[in-house]
């Protein structure tokens, strides 16, 4: 077993915190790795097997047709750069120098996200000038329509956690303004799970990651009007080359989609109630289920982590945790609560995690932590 892993002194990681990039994004399924090798075995031509993957992509969001690539990042860089030098080879070849292309992006302030890297930089890599309009906690459709000019290119809205989520112009509101002017909307829907439904919303690009919800290899896509996503595809001559998705990953994500939302495990709201109940009974720990933020179907168990009983911070206990291999969700933890991930936690690895997490607490009253105890660093601007 894991024979690899040992060689290399990297051993599996418990994985309770959310489909990380930081923990390599999704365990993949027998029948996603059996196409990978597939698809790793023979020569094709690119084109073509871009142009194929594109049809899935449409077939299973909805849309005309679609774009592959090797993330949402990517998907983000690239669909600004469609917006700014569309098929003219001569603009893709000049990117991110957009020339005398209109290439203001305008995003609501509170969209300006990281997510393990800034989205203003993943906009200006692809030849686009962030414009970003209001404030971080209040932005209106007037401050949207305000900033629109000649050098507009498009209209970005962050579907994601990461974003403010009160006081931000709507989805619906950015739609009206981009109709009103002319200008195209670009969603980040990365780590969304209806892949339907965005599409549905008059969004002209729809950005999502394979990686994440999708539970495909590291991958990503872009959906939409099959003129939008010719010049998307067109950018692999252009700023996309260095962003270039492999034959073996095309098929793992065509195998991942068609296989996406056979076996959906639900929103593991009982399962997660099971679990706090378990954990409750550690000291120092509280505990109940809350679901998603943004409002996916994800329900998680919260730990809440009084430093006095349990004898540490709910910071320290994610490192102590992460010392021994087991990643919880820790976005939260300067507020003293961690919450462990259903998805990407299998039945064996929840129960190593309430072992670790009871030999943590109850054996440490008193517990002097050594300096070399101390866990890597948390994992930080995680993903979803
Ligand atoms: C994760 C994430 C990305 C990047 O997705 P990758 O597939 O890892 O490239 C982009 N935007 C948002 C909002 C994300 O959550």
């Amino acid at each position: 077993m894991h024979t690899l892993h040992q060689d290399l002194g990297v051993p599996p990681a418990i994985n309770a915190s959310g489909k990380m990039t930081a923990l390599g994004g999704s365990v993949l399924s027998e029948a996603v790795i059996t196409a990978m090798s597939e698809g790793a075995r023979h020569h094709v031509v690119m084109a073509d097997l871009l142009a194929a993957t594109g049809r899935e992509i449409a077939r299973v969001t909805g849309t005309e047709d679609g774009c592959p690539t090797t993330g949402a990042a990517s998907g983000v860089a690239i669909a600004v750069a469609a917006l700014v030098a569309g098929t003219d080879l001569s603009r893709i070849e000049a990117l991110p120098d957009p020339g005398d292309a209109p290439c203001e992006v305008i995003l609501p302030r509170g969209h300006s996200v990281h997510f393990g890297a800034p989205i203003r930089q993943l906009i200006a890599l692809g030849g686009g000038r962030p414009v970003e309009v209001g404030s971080a906690n209040k932005v209106t459709k007037e401050h949207l329509s305000g900033a629109i000019g000649p050098r507009t290119a498009a209209l970005l809205y962050v579907q994601s956690h990461h974003a403010v989520q009160k006081g931000m112009v709507s989805l619906a509101q950015t739609i009206d303004v981009g109709r009103e002017h002319g200008i195209p909307v670009i969603v980040d829907a990365a780590a969304e799970e209806d892949l339907r439904h965005w599409p549905t919303t008059g969004a002209d690009l729809v950005v999502y990651s394979g990686g994440k919800a999708v539970g495909g290899p590291t991958s990503g896509m872009i959906c939409g009007s099959a003129r939008h996503m010719e010049a998307c595809r067109a950018q692999y001559a252009g700023i996309a080359r260095p962003m270039k998705v492999g034959k073996e990953t095309l098929f793992g994500l065509v195998r991942a989609l068609r296989d996406y939302g056979a076996d959906s495990p639900g929103g593991h709201h009982d399962r997660m109630e099971k679990l706090a109940a378990r954990l409750a009974a550690l000291p120092g720990i509280t505990t109940r289920v809350v679901s998603d933020e943004a409002g996916r179907d994800i329900h998680r168990t919260e730990l809440a982590v009084d430093p006095e009983s349990a004898g540490r911070d709910a910071a320290q206990l994610a490192d102590e945790l992460a010392a021994a291999g087991v990643y919880l969700r820790d976005h939260h933890a300067s507020t003293g609560r961690l919450y462990v991930d259903p998805r990407p936690l299998n039945p064996d690895e929840e129960e190593q995690l309430v072992g670790h997490l009871t030999t943590l607490l109850e054996g440490s009253k008193g517990h002097q932590r050594l300096e070399s105890d101390k866990g890597p660093a948390g994992l930080e601007g995680g993903d979803l």
